[in-house]
């Protein structure tokens, strides 16, 4: 999403790597040559006519054989959206809203783009329904569930889209790229065999996607960096203004205000085709499990923080709603535990490359971050 990108990317260094990088990544060069094709939907390209092209073969590939897929993409297209490549370190693509664009790393390969290009425009559908992608616009627990569902649902979307693609090219590539970046997803669905028709996998739609939205959150890191983006971040600016007018315009782009139930969160992002929720018969799932609706003591701590300096700078009572809300541990114990793991993946690759610094904690967070 555009909003947590910003928190986790470069601005400066980006539009010029996406001039000249961005190219270079879907040129013949690295690429070969792409079909001389149109796009079967109809939406508006961005780029020169190799990245046009290249997109045009991920477009295709989705919408010719995944029914759910095409309609995501059509939706992004009639909501105004356009397709193109920009490079982001640590990141597979991204969707803003407010610029209405969807861009993927250029320098990821088209496996793995298919897959985050049906996740991105889910994003975009997810506008399009209505949810906000302003941060800290409901109440802290519904911000908390909200932000972890809207995360969850986009990759439901994309493996449903991976595996009807699957069964219509009979071909596991696109499917296997997906499971290389999100294993945790990919373990939790019970995977058709390859043999089954595009129908069989449409009709099943539902329990698959619920079965990857449940896996989301078995892949702790990424709910920590996203609680650390969504909410801590924010809520750990209360008080750095001592002009009292810019405190309480601070505070006025920060309602937190507006209470969802868990029901009603699952209710407004995890939408069918159809229409209907695809948690409509386990609707309080989201309450019974702490990794879905526990809070991390940091957060909570800095909730507490910003909601006493709003109160004394505006009068307004504070936001209770996350106070009964599970324990889920330590936010920074757990990121050092995950940078930890990721200087040992580091180190087991390369022996010799004792003497590499450790990662900033700016930098553990993007490549937590992946793109989401
Ligand atoms: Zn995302």
């Amino acid at each position: 999403m555009g909003k947590l990108r910003d928190a986790f990317e470069n601005k400066e260094t980006e539009q010029e790597e996406t001039s000249f990088l961005g190219k270079l990544f879907s040129s013949p060069l690295i690429r070969g040559f792409y079909k001389e094709e149109k796009p079967v939907i109809d939406v508006k390209l961005d780029g020169n006519k190799n990245e046009q092209l290249r997109m045009t073969a991920l477009i295709n590939e989705i919408a010719n054989n995944s029914p759910s897929g095409r309609k995501i993409l059509e939706d992004a297209a009639k909501a105004g959206y356009s397709f193109g490549f920009a490079t982001q370190p640590g990141s597979y693509g991204f969707c803003s809203e407010e610029d209405k664009i969807i861009r993927l790393n250029p320098m990821k390969k088209d496996a793995k783009l298919i897959a985050t290009l049906a996740y991105e425009s889910r994003h975009a559908q997810q506008h399009l329904r209505g949810i906000p992608t302003e941060f800290c616009t409901f109440d802290v627990a519904t911000e908390l569930k909200l932000r972890r569902a809207t995360e969850a649902d986009a990759q439901a979307a994309a493996a449903q889209v991976a595996l009807e693609i699957r069964a219509a090219t009979q071909s596991d590539k696109v499917w296997r790229a997906f499971e290389q970046s999100d294993p945790d997803i990919t373990r939790s669905v019970d995977k058709p065999s390859v043999f089954k028709p595009v129908s069989y996998v449409v009709e099943n739609s539902e329990k698959t996607m619920q079965a990857a939205f449940t896996g989301w959150f078995n892949n702790w890191r990424i709910i920590d960096a996203y609680e650390q983006g969504y909410l801590y971040g924010h809520l750990m600016q209360a008080g750095r203004y001592s002009d009292p007018a810019e405190a309480k315009k601070f505070f006025e782009e920060k309602p937190f205000s507006g209470h969802k139930t868990s029901a009603e969160v699952l209710q407004m992002v995890c939408v069918s085709d159809k229409g209907t929720c695809y948690f409509a018969d386990d609707l309080d799932i989201m309450d019974r499990n702490t990794r879905m609706c526990g809070l991390c003591k940091e957060t909570r701590t800095a909730a507490d923080m910003f909601f006493r300096e709003r109160e004394k700078v505006t009068g307004q009572k504070p936001d209770t709603s996350y106070q009964d809300l599970p324990n889920r541990g330590g936010l920074f114990k757990a990121l050092e535990m995950a940078m930890q793991g990721m200087m040992d993946v580091k180190a087991s690759k390369s022996p010799t490359d004792k003497k590499a610094p450790p990662p900033s904690l700016a930098a553990a967070l993007r490549r937590l971050h992946q793109g989401r």
